[in-house]
């Protein structure tokens, strides 16, 4: 392509001198920012053409497929899995089907995750939404207040999907939220009349609205609402909401049901009971005693757990998932035309420490980092091409001259 003088863009009609340069193409010519909106536009289309849910063409994946998806991406988490998968199928059955269907109404499959930080909550519920292609977003409900407290209105988590959306409210009205340490809402006792637990038990009540589906009117920028401001109405109806906490102490809740159920039973039952992973035993009675309140269960009708990572799904989070860390640092090596090579012992060794400084998979990265980062900070400027082979004496060595991580 060449550039020509004195001349205008065919799409705006900016002269060469407005828009900097112009291509020229056999007919026509185009500035720089019209080919860019021409991008962000075509990008769009072949977005769009990924059928997104609520198009005629939106394939539904079935449970198994769904469950094969998260396999490329997440470790483990077996039951999990199968579960949200089936919730997410059944949900966006429910979408499809609402049609005319007015006899039997399909309730909403919104779920609960229990489980340890850092074992795959966020990761499971965002690879869904990639899977679906619909609009995500994040919240934290340690930070939502009820209407008239300092902090967020519940409203703002409808702020991000819309974001996320790029302010298309249908996409929206069908994107999933995961709300983050829904456990720190819980209100402290599980006798209401006992303690008025103002903030946990107000947010939650205001959570349930959402959850219910209401058409919530959102101010587009977030913040606070005020009477002058243009406000954008969303149906949550469709909206699927996947909540997400560790319940530290739950276990113990699970044990004294489980043990007062098995009462005047033979001894045989309660040594059945697998004592180190009692999430498994979860149930919806669990989480109302440990402070949700019985219409928020009530309204996240799925519950399951997630098991904790032990060295062994350590490892294999290094180098198995479609984007392990593993593969992720070899490509940005390669792509300074260095090939990169982790002994298997320098991988245990970056295990051993993610659970020595109870980092968890969290903690993977910022050891490959500590690892890595002379290496990455040297090599660019020396121009070398050799390759970068990683001991375990080299990760020791790295590790025990920084002094950050141990903290
Ligand atoms: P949380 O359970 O606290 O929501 P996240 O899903 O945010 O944890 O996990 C933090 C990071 O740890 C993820 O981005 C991912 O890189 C890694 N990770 C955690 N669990 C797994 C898993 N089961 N499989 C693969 N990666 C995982």
């Amino acid at each position: 392509m060449a550039t020509k003088k004195t001349a205008h863009c065919s799409f705006c009609g900016r002269s060469e001198k407005e828009a900097g340069t112009l291509l020229l193409g056999l007919e026509a010519m185009i500035c720089p920012q019209c080919a860019e909106q021409a991008h962000q536009i075509v990008e769009e289309m072949f977005e769009k053409s990924g059928e997104p849910v609520g198009s005629p063409d939106f394939q539904l994946r079935k449970p198994k497929e769904i469950k094969d998806f998260l396999d490329q991406y997440v470790i483990g988490q077996d039951e999990a899995k199968r579960t949200l998968a089936v919730a997410v199928y059944n949900h966006y059955k429910r979408i499809s089907q609402k049609v005319q269907d007015d006899e039997v109404e399909i309730e909403k499959s919104n779920m609960i995750l229990v489980g340890e930080t850092g074992t795959g909550k966020t990761l499971m519920a965002r690879t869904i939404a990639k899977m679906l292609n619909v609009p995500f977003a994040i919240a934290d409900a340690t930070v939502l207040t009820e209407a008239g407290y300092v902090g967020e209105d519940v409203e703002n988590i409808l702020v991000r999907l819309l974001q996320a959306a790029d302010y298309n409210v249908q996409a929206a009205e069908r994107g999933i939220v995961f709300i983050d340490e829904i456990d720190k809402i819980a209100r402290k006792s599980d006798n209401p009349s006992i303690t008025r637990d103002v903030s946990g038990e107000g947010v939650q009540q205001a959570l349930l609205k959402l959850l219910e589906g209401t058409v919530s009117n959102v101010p587009p920028q977030g913040g606070r609402k005020h009477p002058e401001q243009k406000m954008i109405a969303v149906n949550t109806k469709d909206i699927l909401f996947i909540a997400g906490g560790a319940f530290d102490g739950i276990e113990r809740i699970i044990a004294a049901r489980k043990s007062t159920n098995i009462i005047g039973y033979s001894t045989s039952a309660d040594q059945a009971l697998d004592k180190d992973n009692m999430l498994q035993y979860l149930a919806p009675a669990d989480l109302k005693k440990f402070g949700l309140i019985p219409e928020i269960v009530g309204r996240m009708p799925v519950i399951t757990h997630l098991d904790p990572l032990d060295a062994t799904a350590l490892k294999r989070i290094l180098t198995e998932p479609k984007n392990a860390l593993v593969k992720q640092f070899t490509k940005l090596f390669a792509m300074d035309g260095i090939q990169l090579t982790i002994d298997d012992e320098a991988l245990d060794f970056i295990v051993e420490k993610a659970i020595e400084f109870k980092l968890g998979a969290r903690g993977l990265r910022s050891i490959m980092e500590a690892i890595l980062n002379d290496a990455m900070f040297e090599i660019p400027s020396t121009g070398s091409h050799d390759p970068l082979h990683i001991t375990r004496a080299y990760a020791e060595e790295k590790i025990a001259r920084n002094t950050k991580l141990a903290q």
